[in-house]
């Protein structure tokens, strides 16, 4: 198993971590398998969206924030359930075919972390599997 580092720099924000699964899985060697990103946080997840117009990460933050209000009456005494929340909502690991050596993402598509409750040093977990 490999781990990368993300420092992130807002309460909320979804990183692109593309460029840095793709160096791990060229170090691992892998030709063809899978390759799983897990985030082992409970205010943060990882999902695959669109990298070409940074709008979107917008637009997925803003829906997620109308989804999962600030103002209701959580019970969670640590202040943050809005972030576990939408975690849970995002999930805590995607999985990409890999063939010859490459990940299989469609033309647009990019890896994300996302934080919910940041800003923070965060690990993701990546592993390459035949
Ligand atoms: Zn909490």
């Amino acid at each position: 198993m490999r781990t990368i580092e993300v420092k992130t720099q807002a309460r909320e924000e979804l990183v692109d971590i593309t460029a840095r699964v793709k160096e791990e899985l060229m170090s691992s060697g892998m030709k063809s398998g899978i390759c799983y990103v897990y985030v082992p946080h409970t205010t943060a997840g990882v999902t695959i969206n669109e990298s070409a117009d940074p709008s979107v990460k917008e637009d997925i933050l803003m829906t997620l924030r109308k989804i999962v209000p600030d103002s209701l009456p959580y019970r969670h005494s640590e202040g943050n359930s809005p972030a576990h929340v939408k975690a849970s909502l995002i999930g805590s690991s995607i999985k990409v075919i890999i063939e010859n050596g490459q990940l299989s993402l469609g033309t647009w598509q990019g890896i994300f972390f996302c934080e919910f409750d940041g800003p923070r040093s965060r690990r993701v977990f990546i592993k390459a599997s035949s």
